[in-house]
């Protein structure tokens, strides 16, 4: 059997903490001593030079309480007015609790078309990343008071998954109220056992799981596996641990039984593939001699190397990459529409702010957002 990795060898580690973890079932209010144990660990990783980030439930569980509503499921307009309520207690403690150990917390709420849509995605990416730069811990959550039931991710543990490839993180910690996955339900067959290690999801992995989705297993294992699915062909590997003891994340380090869901790739190579491979180009960017040869030596594409534009894209479509011959060298999600684009075609990126009318990125396309052919 392959060994399970270690903790510390991951860079970008996005951590999901469940309500039933952080929320007393009886009383509704947060659980402190163990978020205290638990941010004892977030400081651990993020003392060593890891970037954390955090996707935490547990605004519907909090706000409920506070409004008295009844026990039982929510009506959408009552669970929206409970996240309303919750979020603002959620957020003020996550800052309060990582602020107590010198870090500076920001909070995120996305929505599925966050997430999902492409500008949209990648304006959420760009400030996942500079938080992170600047060694702040983003705790993210899903905008429950805007989100309907059609369009809503509805439990964390897919979100977090999105999370993580939208941020390229190399791991994803699914704390849970279970250690791991188990060949059966282990509350129903007293010879189930835990999987330490899942190399590829197959259908008998899924069927261990539990099969389809449904009301009742909505945050159980069936949307953890497809979070594992989400994760790993991202480039992320992903743990389901044991949330319900104190420091958790301590016992993944200490190698304590839980499961690992092993990616074959990197966050790098899976972005570069998507990118290549599974978007339809909207257009094409024409590149001047000195702009194709920076490309080749890993630098982004600045609006000054381009000497064309063609196409009808908007910022972080997928565009085709050609050098002054014509040839193709990569895709590139673009970081401008095309009439601005088009505007800035040949121009220092110190003038962008002046032809545009308002300040721009300096480049056309990130050198995180290429793929170029034969990488
Ligand atoms: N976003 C929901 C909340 O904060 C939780 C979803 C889940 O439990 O997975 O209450």
């Amino acid at each position: 059997m392959k060994k399970t990795p270690s903790l510390s060898k991951f860079r970008r580690i996005v951590v999901k903490v469940g309500s039933s973890l952080l929320v007393d079932q009886t009383a509704g209010v947060i659980k402190r001593d163990w978020l205290n144990a638990l941010a004892d660990d977030l400081a651990d990783l993020h003392r060593r030079e890891a970037d954390v980030l955090v996707v935490s439930s547990g605004s519907i569980a909090l706000g409920r309480t506070v409004l008295k509503l009844p026990r039982g499921p929510l009506k959408l307009e009552d669970s929206q007015a409970a996240a309303a309520v919750g979020q603002i207690a959620l957020a003020r403690t996550w800052a309060e609790v990582l602020g107590d150990r010198q870090i500076t917390a920001g909070q995120i709420l996305v929505t599925f078309t966050d997430t999902e849509e492409r500008r949209r995605y990648l304006n959420a990416r760009e400030t996942i990343g500079r938080l992170l730069d600047m060694r702040a811990v983003p705790v993210i959550n899903e905008n429950d008071t805007v989100a309907t039931n059609e369009i809503r991710y509805g439990d964390n543990d897919r979100l977090g998954a999105r999370v993580a490839t939208m941020a390229s993180a190399d791991l994803l910690i699914l704390l849970s109220d279970i250690d791991g996955l188990y060949t059966a339900p282990p509350h129903l067959d007293p010879e189930a056992k835990l999987l330490p290690v899942v190399q590829r999801i197959t259908p008998e992995i899924e069927a261990m799981a539990g099969g389809a989705a449904s009301e009742f297993s909505r945050g159980g294992m069936f949307t953890k596996i497809e979070a594992a699915k989400i994760a790993t062909t991202g480039g992320a590997h992903m743990v389901i641990a044991d949330g319900r003891v104190m420091n958790p994340i301590r016992r993944i380090a200490d190698r304590k039984p839980c499961t690992w869901f092993l990616s074959p790739s990197t966050p790098m190579t899976a972005r570069k593939k998507w990118i290549a491979g599974s978007l339809e180009p909207r257009g094409t960017v024409h590149l001047d001699e000195g702009a194709a040869k920076a490309l080749t030596q890993g630098k982004s594409l600045l609006p000054a190397g381009v000497t064309r534009v063609e196409g009808l894209f908007a910022r972080g479509d997928c565009v085709i990459i050609r050098d002054q011959r014509g040839a193709e060298l990569g895709r590139g999600l673009i970081g401008y529409d095309a009439d601005q684009a088009a505007q800035i075609v040949g121009r220092n990126s110190r003038d962008i702010e002046s032809v545009l009318g308002a300040p721009g990125r300096a480049e056309m396309i990130h050198r995180d957002d290429m793929a170029l052919a034969g990488e």
